[in-house]
């Protein structure tokens, strides 16, 4: 059984078939430009590998957002009120349901990621967990009691408010919406503006990273005391930084201040907040489970 993925990010589309992780072939990436040129590379690539491998039974779709991922709602399957220009209103889903007659299954970048963590990664087993990505932006998707949280549109884990001590950190926050909200001081962007260079080019002993760990750490502490997650996995390319998990790890269980009494956050801290076990491949493996998933 053949699943199309699509990983439709902000900056590249990354498309691919196969079943799994052991399973994941075909794999290509191209920039996402204009929609009609991005999915028009989409369709052509599924078209191309019908041909050759037999046909698709489902395609699932992780896309960036806001989207809506309501399968009642008149927008369904759509990139709704995004920045990026062009993309605001794209029917992706109905794009793709004119060129194949087969489930698609459509979800958040973030919601398909942490759906194929739970499946083959670093969440097996549990069924509520959060997934985080802390890169150019900063987005969250939870499963919660076995089933991915929508609710009205899509969690927005990214722009939550954060506690700002101004003194210590004038840097006033770059979300376009909010100011100094959790994506706008903490996202690669917002390091690079602070202090004038990029992440990846700070010595991992630079004050940014105390910063930084601070910053997520109190999102983290927000989020165990609202969705009670048995795991967060936090990826993206902030995360890569040398010892930046640590100091998360430690400073979330300072501002829990022994407040959420379980082992998993007192003696285990460092198996419930983790990395994603499928890395950079939890987007593009998003899409291939979201389209698993919409065969049920
Ligand atoms: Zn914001």
């Amino acid at each position: 059984m053949l699943i199309g993925g699509i990983e439709a990010g902000g900056t590249k589309f990354v498309c691919s078939i196969g079943n799994g992780p052991d399973d994941l072939h075909a794999e290509v990436r191209f920039p996402t430009t204009t929609p009609a040129e991005t999915l028009g590379k989409a369709i052509a690539y599924f078209h191309e590998r019908v041909v050759k491998y037999g046909p698709l039974a489902a395609i699932g779709v992780a896309s960036f957002g806001p989207v809506d991922p309501d399968s009642d709602s008149p927008s369904y399957g759509f990139i709704t009120s995004t920045p990026k220009p062009g993309w605001a209103n794209t029917n992706i889903v109905g794009a793709l349901r004119a060129e194949f007659d087969v489930p698609i299954g459509f979800d958040t970048d973030v919601n398909g990621a942490a759906l194929a963590e739970g499946k083959w990664g670093a969440a097996q087993g549990l069924d509520t967990f959060i997934y985080l990505t802390i890169g150019t932006g900063i987005g969250g998707g939870a499963m919660v009691n076995g089933r991915l949280l929508h609710g009205l549109i899509h969690p927005e884990m990214g722009h939550i408010r954060l506690s700002h001590n101004w003194e210590s950190d004038p840097y006033p926050g770059n979300c376009p919406y909010h100011g100094d909200c959790l994506e706008g001081m903490a996202a690669g962007p917002a390091i690079e503006k602070r202090w004038g260079e990029k992440g990846q080019d700070l010595d991992p002993d630079h004050p940014a990273w105390e910063l930084e760990a601070g910053y997520l750490a109190q999102a983290l502490q927000s989020f165990i005391c609202v969705l009670s997650p048995q795991r967060i996995i936090m990826g993206g390319g902030v995360m890569e930084v040398p010892g930046l998990m640590e100091k998360i790890q430690k400073k979330t269980l300072i501002y829990l201040n022994n407040y959420v009494q379980h082992p998993s956050i007192s003696d285990h801290i460092d198996e419930t907040i983790v990395r994603p076990a499928l890395g950079n491949r939890a987007g593009v493996l998003g899409a291939i489970a979201l389209g698993i998933q919409a065969l049920d």
